[in-house]
């Protein structure tokens, strides 16, 4: 009797599974269909997607979330060009990512065969590795390698290329799983070096505490990184003993909840502008954080710069830089204020200073909140959405949030109590993340409830994935923040709509007061379509509790928000 055999996909499947992963996302067609159900077979769930740009950023989140490599699947030439979206925000956003295409049979490479790209030309700019099986016993090593590469350092996308001659080629079970075997040993002496490559940290650690202790208006700042290396117990315990305020980036926001007494959030351009030393873990000094330069901060702060990244260090020169991870250094500096304890009182003056104006800025933003403005402006209704999932408790619902107005207010407005409960656009200012966030969200945390605030552009990149949302049931909100397109619509004045084409609808503008909710029906999911507070408040009481697939059409008065979300002067 012959031996049984394993194919490539097949290989390529459990060698995935044999490595941890526990789901993929994708688009599947020549050559990877069978990869895909290769995969499930194995263990590994695939999330079937309608574009690789939304199963990229899936995967790019479920990285984030979970601190294991998000999978990512696409055919080749075109798909891996889409897949190239969610791959290079991967990377951009420092969340690893492994992107597995399908490629052109290699003796046919060169002579326009069927979607034939040189998909690792395309993708070495965006990933941290880019390697190609030529032959199937190559796969089990390179998925493990990539997947390593994907986490290690600064976490980052990856990419596998298996052509489709490899994806067909067999080999006999035996030698599959001694494959496999010798890949996964590989890879377990390799991320148990002996003896063990840690940097001494002890004189960055001594120079930190030091630092804050003699500071007179210290910061922590906490951003993504922070989250994505579970540091908040380690934070929070810094926070709490030393009395320091703290501000943390958007996606920083929950590692300290918000509802601490100690968050400048509110306070942020006093906390960056007037702080005297600031610790920032897990969070690059761009142009997020201003480049850590006047006017918005002091020219004579003195960074302490907390990352996994050495070239992150080298790049800022901070006064004090301690390379490693956030969750085990912020440890280490605990442990030293430990021995020599110190805290500011809430009387100390620069606590005072910042609680003080906090709390006349939430003062202040809580009256324009408790307005009911009806047709809805961006309060109201990000009030309403707020005490909704603050209702909820814990778990905390994950929030996914994009749009300009949408997501700029919704920052400020929206509460983050737990880490890692706030997707946005990101680093690079991303949008289009929205539908493939919420998908990841719901697979990675099945036990919360995913929320997403969409302005109706950022929607309208992803709005095809409602059909996922509903094909896999997931307990999935989306909150459209209709307002008739990009900023509000058409905000021309009389002088600009001249020229050949001025009878055109503006580029900013859609078709006005779009049946999105409608969308969500046509799959059979639930859509509810919302104009006053009562209507807001019943679609999320009633959502919230189905814990099905919904898309709340929610009309926004266009002359409401800024144009650009506040970003006017780069646009
Ligand atoms: P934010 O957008 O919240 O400001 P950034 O994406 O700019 O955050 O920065 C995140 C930083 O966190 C990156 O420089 C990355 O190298 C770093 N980082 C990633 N993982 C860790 C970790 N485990 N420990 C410390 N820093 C980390």
């Amino acid at each position: 009797m012959a031996a049984e055999t394993v194919d490539g996909s097949a290989l390529a499947g459990r060698a995935l599974a044999a490595a941890g992963a526990r789901h993929m996302f994708g688009v599947v067609g020549i050559p990877v269909t069978s990869l895909a159900s290769r995969a499930a077979a194995a263990g590994v769930r695939f999330l079937a997607f309608r574009n690789e740009q939304s199963a990229g950023y899936a995967a790019a989140a479920y990285g984030f979330l979970t601190g294991t490599p998000g999978l990512l699947l696409t055919v080749s030439g075109p798909g891996c060009v889409h897949g190239l979206a969610g791959l290079s925000h991967a990377t951009a956003n420092a969340w690893p990512l492994l992107m597995v295409s399908g490629s052109c049979d290699q003796a046919d490479a060169g002579r326009g065969d069927f979607q034939e790209l040189d998909q690792i030309a395309a993708t070495k700019p965006f990933a941290k590795l880019a390697v190609k099986a030529t032959t199937i016993a190559d796969i089990p090593h390179l998925v493990f390698q990539a997947l390593a590469a994907a986490v290690s350092g600064r976490p980052g996308g990856c990419y596998l290329d298996i052509p489709s001659d490899v994806l067909h080629q067999t080999l006999p079970e035996s030698e599959a799983a001694d494959l496999i075997a010798a890949a996964a040993a590989a890879d377990s002496a390799a991320s148990n070096p002996s003896p063990p490559k840690q940097k001494p940290l002890d004189e960055g650690i001594e120079k930190a505490a030091d630092l804050l202790r003699r500071a007179e208006r210290p910061l922590v700042v906490i951003g993504k990184g922070a989250a994505y290396a579970r540091a908040e117990a380690a934070i929070r315990k810094l926070v709490d003993t030393t009395g320091i305020p703290f501000l943390p980036t958007p996606m920083g926001k929950g590692v300290v909840p918000d509802s601490h007494p100690l968050s400048a959030t509110a306070a942020r351009s006093l906390a960056i502008g007037q702080c005297d030393v600031a610790l920032v873990v897990g969070a690059r000094l761009n142009w997020l954080l201003h480049f850590g330069e006047p006017p918005k901060w002091s020219k004579d702060v003195k960074f302490i710069l907390v990352d996994v990244c050495e070239e992150e260090i080298e790049l800022r020169k901070p006064h004090v830089g301690i390379v490693g991870d956030a969750k085990r250094v912020i440890e280490l500096i605990n442990r030293e204020i430990k021995d020599d304890p110190f805290c500011l009182a809430r009387s100390h003056p620069w606590v005072e200073a910042i609680t003080k104006k906090a709390k006349g800025n939430v003062v202040r933003m809580e009256a324009q909140l408790a307005k009911d403005v009806v047709p809805f402006n961006f309060m109201t209704p990000l009030r309403i959405i707020r005490d909704a999932i603050l209702a909820e408790g814990s778990p905390a619902p994950i929030v996914v949030s994009e749009g300009a107005n949408t997501m700029d207010v919704g920052r400020a407005v929206l509460v983050q109590n737990e880490p890692r409960t706030r997707l946005d656009a990101g680093t690079w200012g991303t949008m289009g993340v929205g539908l493939g966030y919420c998908i990841a969200a719901a697979v990675a945390e099945p036990e919360r409830l995913v929320v997403a605030v969409e302005g109706d552009s950022g929607f309208g990149f992803s709005a095809m994935e409602v059909e996922t949302l509903v094909r896999y049931q997931l307990p999935v909100v989306v909150i459209v923040f209709n307002n008739n397109g990009v900023y509000g619509g058409d905000r021309r004045g009389p002088d600009e709509i001249t020229g050949p084409f001025k009878d055109d609808p503006a580029p900013t503008s859609f078709v006005p007061a779009a049946g999105y909710h409608k969308m969500m029906e046509a799959f059979g999911g639930k859509g509810y379509l919302v104009e006053t507070p009562d209507e807001l408040k019943s679609a999320l009481l009633e959502s919230f509790r189905a814990r099905k697939p919904a898309v709340i059409n929610c009309i926004i008065d266009p002359y409401a928000g800024a144009e650009s979300g506040r970003m006017q002067h780069k646009n």
